[in-house]
Formats: structure tokens, C-alpha cells, sequence
């Protein structure tokens, strides 16, 4: 055999080999979701579906979703249409269990001609990749924006399913840094590899490429396709770092965890007095908004009562706590004695009052001693 005859039979073997590796490139590029595994949903009616509300805006209803932690990846996960070209995927009302594997918190994309935007990416990398599923149901135009709303675990640990996407701007908060540095993420991490092993595969601390460093309530503005996005910074009111999205054109808003929806909220790593403030700000300037999409709960139109409600709950802490300290309480006893009759059946409020208190009764105390 001459070396001539080897060296063409390689050059095929080699065409082949190259050809063979382009098409499984192809394969692994395409979208592999079939039309048969998506579950879209319109705000109609759904009662034939008992683990899933019959609309995701202004509903008691709330998600009972049950996530199989065998399930393979490419199977999206249902998702709502709010409006043209704008989706939801509205979490269950629950803290972290093995039931809703993180899946307890809203996230939403948005499809323009150019390309597509999506806000926040549920509490997994498995559940990030199921996200991203469910984006292909809609659409194969590439994904040009991801904006974190703030760096609590069930709106940005799925986000390592997008660090990779050729052309993706991941946009954050400049809290996401300090937060990243912070005991609480390592913590954070260690539960949830802990109880969901599986789902965390993959899983790195958010890194943005552009970080929202604006004063409290200036905005940055991105546009794609027929979309005009505004991304304001209410300030640290909730995180290390808050965000509020402004679909411009649509008039909707994404008010993430500034007002909570059907559940009790959290106050644990943020600041009181500015939820306050920002609350303040997002009622003036969008009095005429079409949808407020909050992290948790269902999205709602005007008068968003949600946002009367969360003011009420932090306010009346803010002045129980505030009457604890001038009368001579302890924390412990502040703590212990704090009811709120009227928010005892609203989910999460056995889990988060304790703690609720207990962070306001600090802040206000330093504020006391700051005077
Ligand atoms: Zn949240």
C-alpha cells in the first residue's frame, strides 16, 4: 500500500469525521423541544388542570406544581402568555422544598423579531435549563438579554443555564457583587446542594456583563427588536440589590419583590424604609401601568392592591417595632409577641414573621442609636 493511497483514504476519513462532528454540532444547536411537551397557557380558563391556577393575572389560585427531579432537561416547563410576545412562568407559593425543587418564584421572557429578553431564571440550573426549554416552544431567535432582578437564590440561580449563550448580555444589579462575596451565598449554596444535589449541576455565582450601578430610581435603557426596556435601580430594598423592568412600549411592569402577591414577604438582607420609598416611587411614576408582575404570586392590573398590601405589612412592622424600642422591649420579647391577626392565613407568614420582626427590630434600633 503507498503512502499516496493512505493519505486519501484519511483525507476521507478525515472529510467524514468533520462532517459527522458538524452534523451532531447542528443537532446539539437545534432546539430539541417538541411541540407535544410544551404546556403554554392562556388566562382563560385551565380548570381541568388542578395544579395550575386558570390565569396568571389577578387570581386567588396558586401553582402546585411537582418537579421531577428525573426529568430530562429539554422538557419545558408551562408557562402563561400575558400579553403579546410577553410569558410568565409563575412559580409555586411556597419556600424551597423537594417538591418545587426551586421552582417558587415567577421568571418571564419576552420575544421580539431580534431576538429574546428574560427576566430572572428560577432557583436551579436544571430549572434554568427547563427555562430555556420553554423558550424554544415560542421561538428560535437567539437570546440577546437576561436581567436578574436581584440576587436572591429563587430568581438567579438558574442563570449558570444562560452564562454560556453565544451574544447573551446578562444584566444584574451592582449588588450581585458584593453579594456573590457575602457568607449568605456560600450558605445559600450549601443548603441547596445539600437537599437538591442533582439540580445545582453547574451551578456559578451570577456573573453580569453589565452591572445597574444608576442613582436609587434612574434607569439604563436597552431596546430589541420592537421592545424598549427600562431597567431602574430601586435601591437595596429587598437584596443587596434591586431591580425594576419596564416594558415600555407595553406599559408592563416587572416589580419583582418590591410587592408580593398571595404570600407573606421576606425581609431579610435588604432595607425597610427604602421598600418604602421605592414603593412610593413605582405608584407615581406608573400610576397607568397595563400589569405588575411581581416575583411571587400572580401578576395584577390596576389598582395593584398587592402593593397597598406588601406597604401595609412593612409599615405596620416598622411602627410595632419602632413602639417596642421606645417602651423599653427586648428584642426577644418584640419578637416573640408580634401578631398580625389579619395576615396569619396568607402563606409563608408562619415561616417569615419571626424573622421579619427580628430585622426590623434591629434596623430600627440602630436607626434609634444612629440619631
Ligand atoms: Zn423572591
Amino acid at each position: 500500500m503507498s503512502n499516496t493511497c493512505i493519505g486519501k483514504n484519511s483525507i476521507w476519513l478525515t472529510a467524514g469525521a468533520v462532517l459527522t462532528a458538524l452534523l451532531a454540532v447542528i443537532l446539539l444547536l437545534s432546539p430539541k423541544v417538541l411541540a407535544s411537551d410544551c404546556d403554554i397557557l392562556d388566562n382563560k380558563n385551565h380548570s381541568s388542570r388542578r395544579n395550575l391556577p386558570d390565569s396568571a393575572i389577578n387570581t386567588d389560585q396558586a401553582p402546585r406544581l411537582t418537579i421531577n427531579p428525573d426529568a430530562a432537561e429539554d422538557i419545558p416547563l408551562p408557562f402563561y402568555k400575558l400579553a403579546d410576545n410577553t410569558y410568565m412562568l409563575f412559580g409555586n407559593i411556597s419556600t424551597l422544598n423537594k417538591q418545587n425543587r426551586g421552582f417558587n418564584a415567577n421568571a418571564g421572557f419576552i420575544v421580539t423579531a431580534q431576538g429574546v429578553i428574560v427576566i430572572d431564571t428560577l432557583g436551579t440550573p436544571v430549572l434554568g435549563r427547563r427555562m430555556l426549554s420553554s423558550i424554544h416552544c415560542i421561538t428560535d431567535k437567539p437570546i440577546k438579554f437576561l436581567i436578574v432582578t436581584h440576587n436572591h437564590p429563587d430568581h438567579a440561580y438558574g442563570a449558570a443555564a444562560f452564562r454560556d449563550i453565544n451574544g447573551i448580555t446578562i444584566i444584574a444589579h451592582r449588588g450581585t457583587v458584593d453579594y456573590n462575596r457575602s457568607q449568605t451565598l456560600e450558605s445559600s449554596v450549601a443548603y441547596r446542594r445539600e437537599i437538591l444535589t442533582k439540580d445545582m449541576t453547574g451551578f456559578k455565582p451570577l456573573q453580569a456583563d453589565l452591572y445597574i450601578k444608576a442613582e436609587p430610581f434612574e434607569k439604563k435603557r436597552i431596546r430589541l427588536g420592537q421592545e424598549v426596556i427600562d431597567i431602574y435601580n430601586t435601591g437595596k430594598h429587598h437584596s443587596f440589590g434591586d431591580l425594576v423592568i419596564h416594558q415600555v412600549n407595553r406599559n408592563i411592569l416587572w416589580v419583582s419583590d418590591l410587592a408580593f402577591n398571595q404570600r407573606t414577604t421576606y425581609l431579610g438582607d435588604g432595607d425597610s424604609a427604602q421598600i418604602l420609598k421605592a414603593q412610593d416611587w413605582l405608584l407615581q411614576t406608573f400610576p397607568n401601568a397595563r400589569l405588575m408582575v411581581p416575583g411571587h404570586g400572580s401578576a395584577q392590573t390596576s389598582p395593584f392592591p398587592m402593593v397597598a398590601k406588601t406597604r401595609d405589612y412593612v409599615s405596620r412592622m416598622r411602627k410595632t417595632m419602632g413602639q417596642a424600642i421606645d417602651d423599653g422591649i427586648s428584642m426577644l420579647d418584640a419578637v416573640q409577641n408580634v401578631e398580625f391577626e389579619d395576615w396569619q392565613a396568607v402563606p409563608l407568614y408562619e415561616m417569615n414573621q419571626r424573622a421579619n420582626a427580628n430585622f426590623v427590630y434591629r434596623e430600627m434600633e440602630k436607626a434609634y442609636f444612629d440619631e
